[in-house]
């Protein structure tokens, strides 16, 4: 059964300084920039403003987008500064380190907290009120420490998520069963990171439950289809260095279903509510995004394997979480 979260999770006197199609991009490494590229390419944004530590980087990354600009869309873009960032309707966060070979999302935390509390600081300094999309990595509790750190509304600050997980998934899936990708409904929930959950027992072709579906003519490997899913960044990153295109492709369907009010169902991170018993921490379930952030919440039908999963990954994430009390600010 499904169900949409009763309280309202946002805000709307928030919005009123914000430029709808204005798109703001903090980090102009390998995550940011793709992500601008892809807003840009989509026309998705009208004016994209890209903010980096490194100035030069962002007006290197800037002057080569905007070369681009007369073979995509009319879409203004600039290296600019906090004050610009505050009126855009979504600003990426994708500030930080990326993670080294061996090294876990959750290794990252101790040096990605400091710059994302700088990052939303700034942001909130200058008014922000639109919706704050976190990218950097460990993006649930980083998306939780920029929603405590902004004072917005939960719905209003995200993290991409299993977006990327899910997406992946559905993308291994479709070579298997050699169906299109978007026909294939199914979920990776809970943290972004070595314990997220596929949930298999709420994923469909059709409406026909997908192990029913593919029964026919032989199920794949469903446990090393999520171990690969798991494995797919650090196997990227030991060959290219990094990941890139896929995460701007998220962040590209994210800020379209804020900038579109679209209320789609995207597997975003948000804070639990009381969901399969989880309370008080950021991960991810499928959510309903729109204009305002994260709109409610859907509770799948999982599987009692499935929800102890759900709920052993939420408590990895809140033994992470809790490791930053006493660091203070
Ligand atoms: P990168 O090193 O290429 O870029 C990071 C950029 O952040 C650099 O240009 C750096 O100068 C800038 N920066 C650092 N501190 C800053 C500050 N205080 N203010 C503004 N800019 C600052 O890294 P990347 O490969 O682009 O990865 C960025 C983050 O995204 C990492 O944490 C990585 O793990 C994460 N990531 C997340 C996903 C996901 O699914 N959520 C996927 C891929 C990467």
């Amino acid at each position: 059964m499904t169900s949409l979260a009763a309280a309202p999770m946002t805000n709307t006197d928030e919005s009123s300084d914000t430029i709808a199609r204005r798109v703001a991009v903090i980090g102009a490494g390998h995550v940011g920039a793709a992500s601008a590229y892809a807003l840009l390419m989509s026309g998705a944004a009208r004016e994209i403003v890209l903010l980096d530590a490194e100035r030069r980087r962002a007006e290197g990354e800037v002057m080569d987008l905007q070369h681009a600009v007369s073979l995509s869309r009319p879409v203004a873009v600039w290296a600019g500064d906090y004050a610009d960032a505050a009126r855009a309707a979504v600003a990426v966060v994708a500030a930080g380190v990326g993670g080294r070979p061996g090294e876990t999302r959750l290794d990252l935390l101790g040096r990605n907290v400091t710059v994302v509390r700088d990052c939303v600081r700034a942001l909130t300094a200058e008014g922000f009120g639109g919706v704050i999309l976190m990218t950097t990595n460990p993006v649930d509790i980083l998306a939780q420490v920029a929603q405590e750190e902004s004072g917005l509304s939960v719905g209003r600050v995200m993290g991409s998520g299993t977006v990327l997980d899910t997406a992946r998934l559905r993308a291994m899936l479709a070579a298997k069963l050699r169906i299109e990708a978007r026909s294939i409904h199914a979920y990776i929930v809970g943290e972004h990171g070595d314990s997220e959950v596929a949930a298999w027992s709420a994923a469909h072709v059709a409406g026909v439950p997908l192990r029913e579906y593919c029964e026919s003519q032989g199920c794949p490997d469903f446990e090393q289809l999520l171990a690969r899913v798991r494995r797919a960044a650090p196997d990227i990153i030991e060959r290219k260095g990094y990941t890139s295109h896929a995460i701007a492709s998220c962040v590209l369907r994210i800020c379209e279903a804020v900038l579109g009010d679209e209320r789609t169902v995207l597997p975003v991170s948000t804070l639990m509510r009381g969901q399969y018993g989880i309370e008080g921490i950021y991960m991810s379930l499928p959510s309903v995004v729109g204009r305002d952030g994260v709109a409610g919440v859907v509770e799948l039908p999982l599987s009692e394997d499935e929800r102890r999963g759900l709920r052993a990954s939420a408590e990895v994430l809140r033994r992470s979480y809790e490791s930053l009390r006493g660091q203070g600010s």
